[in-house]
């Protein structure tokens, strides 16, 4: 374990991210064994991020856990109730599975779906950057995510159905720096992948900036 993360550990003891049980302060995987066991591992290899009909700019996704119960209260604790430190834990698990399924030094950059600033300043934090970052660190690949921005303020995908939130976020996102994205193959960090929408759009702008391939990477989908 890094020097960095023994001392966050020691002044901040490791808790499970699920039931908050307190843990050793060497755990990597900040998940406590009963927990892990009970765990809705998503059982999906490679998922899609469009719908059967549409093309799809993203070429394929891969998720941790599916977006029930225990998961879905850690995301939003993580999300909504300043547990930003959840991230290490996500990009770890993030980091394993990515190496089981593909060959990761086939990517040259990560990055993470950017958030308004409006509603970073009011999180403190973005979520998916966070994972993006430690995740960059886990698999030895650059961090990318200040090449791409969100030019406008969405309303919450959560509350709208399939159609409008394709509708929502068109336009909402641009290639700040395309040098950085052209010719590259993009691991796209987000927390939740649910109609796919954001990540087909941040695709769709990316590879319109000359990206060769963009694979998606969350924490938790409700898709199979
Ligand atoms: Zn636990």
């Amino acid at each position: 374990m890094k020097l960095f993360e023994s001392i966050l550990n020691l002044i901040y003891p490791p808790k499970c991210i699920f039931c908050q049980q307190l843990l050793d302060y060497s755990a990597v995987l900040h998940i406590c064994s009963p927990c892990y066991t009970k765990l809705p591992f998503s059982e999906s290899a490679i998922i899609r991020t469009s719908q059967e009909d549409e093309e799809s700019c993203c070429d394929g996704a891969m998720s941790i856990f599916d977006y029930t119960g225990m998961v879905k209260e850690s995301l939003i604790r993580f999300k909504f109730y300043n547990k930003p430190g959840y991230y290490r834990t996500y990009a770890r698990l993030i980091a394993d599975k990515l190496g089981k399924l593909t060959d990761i030094k086939g990517y040259d950059i990560v990055m993470s779906v950017p958030l308004h600033k409006h509603k970073e300043f009011i999180r403190g934090y973005n979520q998916a950057y966070l994972i993006s970052k430690a995740l960059s660190r886990f698999v030895k690949i650059r961090e990318c995510s200040g090449a791409l921005k969100r030019e406008r303020y969405t309303e919450s995908q959560s509350l709208l159905d399939r159609q409008r939130r394709n509708q929502n976020v068109k336009g909402a996102f641009s290639v700040r720096l395309p040098k950085k994205v052209k010719g590259k193959s993009i691991l796209l960090v987000d927390d939740i992948l649910t109609t796919g929408s954001t990540l087909e759009e941040c695709s769709r702008v990316l590879k319109q900036a000359g990206a060769v391939k963009v694979f998606a990477v969350v924490v938790a989908t409700g898709r199979k």
